[in-house]
């Protein structure tokens, strides 16, 4: 089965960069544009791996992030961190509220798509 992959992320170029980036891959790609939507996304979808903007409307990715965390089922799902900007103390934060790993924008085309195939590999080590 394919595995699903949750793109959370306000801004449409930078969605559809990401899209882009993913599209070679053999992922079930959803999206959600902001915080309440990836919450709602996120229950119905029970996806693989979360790549998480850290500023949406409604809720912000930390908020969100911390919520799915408090929830069992999502507990050790892979979340990947987004910020805008590369600032001081970003990273910390990110990885803080529960997210695994970090990235700055703009996105790194190659990197992304190495990190999300390396931390489903390690879930998949982790499950069995
Ligand atoms: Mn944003």
């Amino acid at each position: 089965m394919k595995e699903k992959i949750l793109i959370v992320e306000d801004n449409p170029r930078n969605m559809r960069l990401i899209e882009m980036t993913l599209s070679a891959e053999n992922y079930t790609l959803l999206k959600a544009t902001d915080g309440e939507e990836a919450l709602d996304m996120a229950s119905m979808e029970r996806p693989d791996l979360i790549i998480m903007d850290m500023r949406l409307p409604k809720m912000d990715g930390l908020e969100v992030t911390r919520k799915l965390r408090e929830n069992l089922a999502f507990s050790h799902t892979p979340i990947i961190g987004v910020t805008a900007y590369a600032m001081k103390g970003d990273k910390e934060k990110v990885i803080e509220c529960g997210c695994d790993a970090y990235l700055s924008k703009p996105i790194n085309t190659r990197e992304l798509p190495e990190m999300i195939a390396e931390m489903l590999r390690q879930r998949q080590k982790g499950n069995t």
